[in-house]
């Protein structure tokens, strides 16, 4: 490479600390840094700049924060007081060639993409980045677990919903603290699944019978399938976490008033391992540049 690339790097939270000293540690990157005028100059060996004095024309990549652009068009960001605003034609400007990385597209995003032919990178809905990022999603609810239950998670009845990639990482690491795990799952390749990775696989038809003994219960699945029925047969000292985006998959305010203990615990990458889910980000966009090249 004979020269270096530039990258900007527009907001972004407690994560992005992590993402920004990895990759201002590359020889070939050239990051400026847009929205962290809270933190202390010194605190990385790269320029802090707005968003007006830099050249969209001259940049290789984009990083956007995990929740991406606004419908109006901006960017509020966390280490910074100043709101980001995005001129019309910001992204018109970028060079084809550049790669805009954000964590989830956005309605303005998907416009620019449409418009502009950008090239956008979701990055959470990359397999690879939700696989590494179940295992801190995993430990948190451990964590949460352990703080809000009355016994050990060893023996204890864990009932988990859905065998996507958070649900296989979470039963596998309750499973391995000595946990009886059961999963609940629609079909019967993941029925078979959990039965061969040494969990009770059961169809979610049949939930109801598995409930009543239940400890723990881990909802994964982003649909309403924790319903009165359900809820009625959980004991009630059971715990709920659930892991699935807003809205979830519990009904919270029957649960609430059942007097039963819900949590719905989002972000939990950010919130127990910001450093280790900004590598996750980091290694994932340094890849995906150095394919570019
Ligand atoms: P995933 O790999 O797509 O897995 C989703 C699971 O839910 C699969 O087992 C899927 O079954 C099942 N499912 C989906 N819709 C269903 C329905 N209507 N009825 C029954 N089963 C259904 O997703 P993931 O990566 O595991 O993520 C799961 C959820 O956790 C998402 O909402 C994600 O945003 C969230 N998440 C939360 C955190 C946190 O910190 N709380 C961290 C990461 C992810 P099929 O395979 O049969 O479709």
């Amino acid at each position: 490479m004979n020269r270096k690339l530039q990258i900007a790097i527009i907001g972004g939270d407690a994560r992005y600390l992590e993402l920004i000293k990895k990759l201002a540690g590359h020889p070939y990157y050239q990051i400026k840094l847009i929205g962290y005028d809270q933190l202390d100059p010194g605190f990385f060996s790269v320029s802090h700049t707005d968003l007006t004095q830099i050249t969209p024309e001259t940049l290789d990549a984009v990083i956007l924060p995990i929740t991406g652009i606004n419908d109006k068009g901006e960017i509020n960001p966390v280490f910074s007081s100043q709101c980001i605003s995005f001129p019309e034609d910001w992204f018109a400007r970028l060079n084809q060639q550049a790669l805009v990385f954000t964590g989830i597209t956005t309605t303005y995003l998907d416009e620019a993409v449409k418009e502009n032919q950008i090239k956008l990178y979701p990055l959470m809905e990359r397999d690879d980045v939700a696989i590494y990022n179940a295992i801190p999603t995993a430990e948190g609810t451990i964590l949460l677990a352990i703080q809000h239950m009355k016994i050990t998670l060893h023996e204890a009845n864990v009932i988990i919903l859905g065998l996507g990639r958070v649900g296989l990482t979470v039963a596998d690491k309750f499973a391995k603290l000595g946990a009886n795990v059961w999963v609940g799952v629609r079909s019967p390749s993941d029925i078979a699944r959990a039965n061969a990775l040494g969990f009770g696989g059961f169809h979610l038809d049949g939930l109801t019978a598995y409930t009543e003994k239940c400890d723990l219960l881990i909802n994964t699945i982003p649909a309403r399938i924790v319903d009165k029925l359900v809820l009625n047969t959980l004991k009630t000292d059971a715990l709920l976490i659930d892991l699935a985006s807003k809205p979830g998959g519990i009904n919270f305010d029957y649960a609430r008033d059942r007097g039963l203990n819900t949590i719905h615990a989002l972000g939990l990458p950010a919130r127990v391992a910001p450093k280790t889910a900004g590598e996750i980000l980091a290694k994932v966009i340094d890849q995906l540049i150095t394919d570019h090249q």
